[in-house]
């Protein structure tokens, strides 16, 4: 029997009759675009995280970069971002039309590393993204107080992490704002592309509620060239339904990744993830690093479990950023963790059983 990376069937089988039916519901309601899906789904979730605001959009990347729009960074302008991250977080800025400044993670939490900001910071600075990566927060305490010393916006890259906890508050209100993506894989995810912003910046809500919808409140009177990026009636009528679902979900994800970390443990080849004590992450992936990750992979392969690597290059060595003149060995601690990191298969409907399935077969690869 294989165990898939991910199987997204099987969630969706378990809420085929409340999806269906909110899908004939829109459908009968012949109401498809910034309807009262959308400001339910916008009061639940903003709700949920505790924030005042929350602005449906079209995706995550969409959220990142209209948050740097509506705060009026742009061209001449940098904007810190993690190197280690997906290259949304770095798009978002150029988007904008400012210019990415890279810092490196911390070699045990994989999050940008809040002693290394201070360094990067020049009078073209204007806000730094902190991202969430693999369902963990990063160091908020720290970015704020750097962010605060100069005079800088703060935008938490949540794309991952819905339902963290740092020091017991929830990801998505710990900073200026925050990107929420809605990407079907991610720990809420829609039935297609969505994405949210949650601020409790009132002027700053405003902004974007204009800027999403073609720069426009009241209808064709466009007081800014806006972009065209809503959450659907749909997707928001199908988020409504499972972020009631998403705090049971992420309970199983810790359940699975406890499994991993005391079966894994000992391993001494092997590099488990490390949790601060003042974490409390939501999986969205469980990441390993291993000096032999591509073999561990195959040996994976060959018994049938499927894992991912995320991600295989950094943002900086790809063709999108050769402008940066960013050469292999000038950020070496997300190259080499780009090199050894692999994903292994965890999602709220993997069993307990094939966890430990898992955790045999990286056993026998290491035997
Ligand atoms: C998924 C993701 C995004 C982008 O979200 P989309 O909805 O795919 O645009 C941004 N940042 C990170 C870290 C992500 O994982």
């Amino acid at each position: 029997m294989t165990i898939p990376f991910l199987d997204l069937k099987i969630q969706h089988q378990d809420l085929r009759s409340e999806l269906t039916q909110a899908f004939n519901e829109v459908l009968d309601s012949g109401w498809f675009i910034q309807g009262n899906q959308l400001a339910l789904f916008e009061q639940e979730y903003a709700s949920y995280c505790n924030t005042k605001h929350c602005i449906g959009v079209g995706n995550g990347l969409d959220a990142l970069h209209l948050i740097l729009r509506a705060y009026g960074i742009g061209a001449g302008d940098e904007v810190i971002v993690p190197s280690n991250t997906y290259i949304a977080t770095w798009l978002a800025a150029s988007y904008a039309g400012a210019t990415p400044v890279p810092v490196e993670p911390d070699l045990l939490t994989y999050n940008i590393s809040a002693e290394l900001i201070e360094a990067a910071i020049t009078p073209r600075t204007k806000a730094i993204m902190a991202v969430h990566l693999y369902g963990q927060v990063a160091d908020m305490d720290a970015i704020n107080s750097i962010a605060g010393k100069y005079g800088l916006k703060v935008i938490e890259d949540a794309a991952q992490s819905q339902g963290a906890l740092y020091k017991g508050r929830l990801s998505g209100g710990l900073a200026d704002a925050a990107g929420h993506s809605f990407y079907p894989g991610k720990n809420l995810g829609a039935l297609g592309d969505g994405g949210a912003i949650t601020t409790n910046d009132d002027a700053l809500a405003d902004k974007l509620r204009m800027l999403r919808n073609y720069g426009s409140q009241i209808k064709y009177k466009n007081e800014v060239k806006g972009f065209n990026s809503r959450l659907d009636e749909l997707q928001a009528a199908f988020l409504r339904i499972k972020l009631k679902k998403l705090d049971q979900w992420n309970q199983q994800r810790k359940a699975l990744a406890s499994i991993y970390q005391q079966g894994l443990q000992g391993l001494t080849s092997l590099t488990l993830p490390s949790v601060p004590e003042w974490a409390d992450p939501v999986w969205h992936l469980y990441v390993v690093r291993s000096a032999r990750r591509d073999d561990l992979q195959q040996h994976l392969q060959s018994l049938g479990i499927g894992t991912v690597i995320h991600y295989p290059i950094p943002p900086h060595l790809q063709g999108a950023y050769t402008e940066l003149n960013l050469s292999p060995g000038s950020l070496p601690i997300s190259e080499k963790i780009h090199a050894e990191v692999i994903s292994l298969p965890l999602d709220p409907y993997l069993s307990i059983a094939d966890a430990g399935r898992v955790v045999a077969a990286i056993r026998q690869f290491y035997a």
